[in-house]
């Protein structure tokens, strides 16, 4: 094998060239991202970062040792057998990892307002936030959460728009996102106002109101930087992903996908799973360069993501879109929604109980099973609810 080629120099693509020379690749190694900088995470930016309590969040690597091409600032255009197309020329190569992540949702109508994805839109969004600023974020999901928690520590006034009934509406049933919602007290909320446009000094909301507004952020999710792929061989889901089997390969021969990209075919849920989480892309890389090396290793994680929001640490493992019972445990230190699916866990979300949260996931791990009483009991701990 001549030369691999990583395209996206982010957390994914960093990770599996790691993995790559960590399991003995030997050969040329390429990593081309769009990007200025040195691969960096992206949770800070929306939390330490966005609070200035951190300049720079770029990942530790060993460059010198891992002996890799890296080329920053370059674009892949386009995708055939051999030939990364680019917008600095092309490029060769035997195996192929796709690892473009993702991009910003915007819909039509709200070019004024700004997103958070990358750290020059966390630096830029810093800038902008005063004691007195007025910030609107449309959405009160994950990224509406976590900037209206930094935006309200450095005095500015917040109001997040969000057009469904209840907070994380998209991720999360409605009783859970009911509990939640006394925390968001502190944001000027509006609940069920769908924005119809973003102009440089209001939101305008369905409803003919509109939202004065120094900034607005938009917080509406993400979508695959895959456009880029489109009329390649390589298949798309629905939504833009790239579909890839249990071993991460898609469906163009020599070339794999990973992290916020890649949905993968999960034997253990029974459907096609797209998490855009940094422990997916953490994890997974090491699975990539396995079988690109020729062996044999399969992803079908228990997927985990945390947030921190409105002084809490939110936690979730698992999938919970199959389960038929909720459980809940509470007690002055916090409180853990578990799913049942009969008598197995299959999704937890806990408030400021990372413990629970840690053995739960151990217990979906090893197959769910679980008393559902004891699990209810927060004196007991989880582990003590496996059967
Ligand atoms: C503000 C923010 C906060 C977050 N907080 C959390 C958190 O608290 N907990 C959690 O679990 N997850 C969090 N996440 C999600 C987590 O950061 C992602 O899951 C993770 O970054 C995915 O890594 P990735 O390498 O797959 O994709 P990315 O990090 O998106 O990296 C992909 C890279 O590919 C580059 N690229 C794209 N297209 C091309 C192209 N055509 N050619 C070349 N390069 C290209 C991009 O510029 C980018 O640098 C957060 C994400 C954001 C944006």
């Amino acid at each position: 094998m001549d030369r691999v080629v990583v395209v996206g120099a982010g957390l994914a693509g960093l990770q599996t060239v790691a993995a790559l020379r960590a399991q003995g690749y030997a050969g040329r190694l390429a990593l081309v991202g769009a990007e200025p900088h040195l691969p960096y995470d992206r949770p800070p930016l929306s939390k330490a970062l966005l609070l200035g309590d951190t300049d720079d969040s770029t990942i530790e690597a060993d460059w010198a040792a891992w002996d890799v091409d890296l080329r920053r600032g370059v674009s892949a255009t386009g995708l055939r057998e051999g030939v990364l197309e680019t917008d600095a020329g092309e490029l060769g190569w035997d195996r192929l990892v796709l690892a473009t992540g993702a991009v910003a949702a915007r819909p039509p109508g709200t070019e004024a307002a700004l997103t958070l994805r990358t750290r020059d839109d966390a630096l830029a969004l810093r800038r902008r936030l005063l004691p007195g600023t007025r910030l609107v974020i449309v959405g009160a999901g994950w990224i509406g959460a976590e900037v209206a928690t930094a935006a309200l520590r450095v005095g500015a006034r917040v109001t997040v728009v969000e057009a469904l009934g209840t907070p994380h509406a998209g991720a999360l049933p409605a009783e859970v996102g009911m509990r939640m919602l006394p925390w968001w007290s502190a944001a000027d909320l509006r609940l069920g106002e769908a924005v119809v446009s973003v102009g440089p000094e209001a939101v305008h909301l369905r409803s003919g109101a509109a939202v004065a507004a120094d900034v607005v952020l938009l917080g509406v999710g993400a979508r695959p930087a895959t456009a880029w792929l489109r009329g390649s061989p390589v298949e798309l889901t629905d939504r833009g992903a790239v579909a890839v089997g249990g071993s991460l390969r898609t469906s163009m021969p020599g070339v794999w996908a990973v992290g916020d990209a890649a949905a993968w075919q999960s034997p253990r849920y029974g459907t096609r799973m797209h998490v855009e989480h940094w422990d997916n892309a953490l994890r997974a890389p090491a699975v990539v360069a396995t079988g690109l090396l020729g062996g044999d290793a399969t992803w079908d994680p228990v997927p985990y993501f945390w947030s921190e929001q409105w002084g809490r640490m939110v936690q979730y493992a698992g999938h919970h879109p199959g389960a038929d019972r909720v459980v809940w445990r509470e007690d002055a230190h916090g409180w853990a929604v578990c799913w049942l699916a009969g008598d197995r866990l299959v999704a937890m979300l806990t408030v400021d109980r990372p413990r629970d949260l840690v053995q739960g996931r151990r217990i979906m791990q090893a197959g769910g099973a679980v008393d559902a009483d004891r699990l209810a009991d927060p004196a007991l701990a989880v582990t003590a609810a496996a059967v």
